[in-house]
């Protein structure tokens, strides 16, 4: 008999393009675990910056990861990951660690670590995965891709909306200019600009396309 591989549904895009709050609800509706992968590089940096890391030291950050103690959790249907037993939830949304994290980001031997992790999030069951580099890289093999956008305009007023100030322009040039797996829309992702969307009708669409496609597939 064959054994049924868990689902994986992969969104990637931009920064505040919406794919956190979309992919909770998307998780949530299909009963699925949710991943947010950018927690995890956003937890490097931050582990860098509390350690003295320099974090324009590719080598330093390199061997930094090879090195740091964490574990992954699986905690109410979301992936967490810990550093010494510790979840730096609030840390990692500071400023500083979102200045820092796209250049720890384009560090290839993090990216080698990074996909491995979040390879192994499957023994957690069937997932909604969210980044950068899920349907071009870290699971290219799943039939469920998606891409999403929004004006830089409206992205950067969502942003400033959560009291966030941030060049969100140069961090998306960082992550598509970087030679290890850069941010671009992976091959037969569905992309949903979502700048006139609310996130009601996203994460609907979304939910709708994937139940459709999940169906069509038996799965
Ligand atoms: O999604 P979030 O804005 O929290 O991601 C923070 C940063 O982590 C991104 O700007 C990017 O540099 C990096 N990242 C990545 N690949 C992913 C997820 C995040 O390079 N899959």
């Amino acid at each position: 008999m064959k054994t049924k591989h868990p689902n994986v549904i992969a969104i990637d895009g931009t920064s505040a393009s919406g794919k956190s709050t979309n992919a909770k609800l998307v998780a949530k509706a299909l009963g699925y675990v949710y991943v947010d992968t950018g927690a995890m590089y956003r937890t490097l940096a931050w582990y860098c910056l509390s350690n003295r890391i320099d974090f324009h030291d590719a080598k330093a950050v390199a061997t930094a990861c090879r090195k740091w103690k964490t574990k992954l959790e699986c905690v109410d249907a979301k992936v967490r990951l810990t550093v010494d037993g510790y979840y730096p939830e609030k840390e990692i949304r500071l400023v500083e660690v979102s200045v820092a994290v796209s250049m720890i980001a384009a560090v290839p031997k993090v990216r080698e670590w990074m996909k491995k992790t979040q390879r192994d999030c499957i023994q957690f069951g069937n997932l909604v995965m969210e980044g950068r580099d899920i349907g071009t890289n870290v699971f290219p093999e799943t039939d469920y891709k998606y891409y999403l956008d929004a004006h830089l305009e409206e992205r950067t007023k969502r942003r400033v909306a959560e009291g966030v100030n941030e060049n969100l322009a140069a961090r998306d040039q960082r992550d598509s200019q970087r030679a290890a797996a850069p941010l671009m829309i992976a091959l037969g992702a569905k992309v949903i600009n979502n700048s006139n969307m609310t996130s009601e009708q996203t994460s609907g669409l979304l939910i709708k396309d994937i139940q459709a496609r999940l169906k069509a597939d038996g799965r």
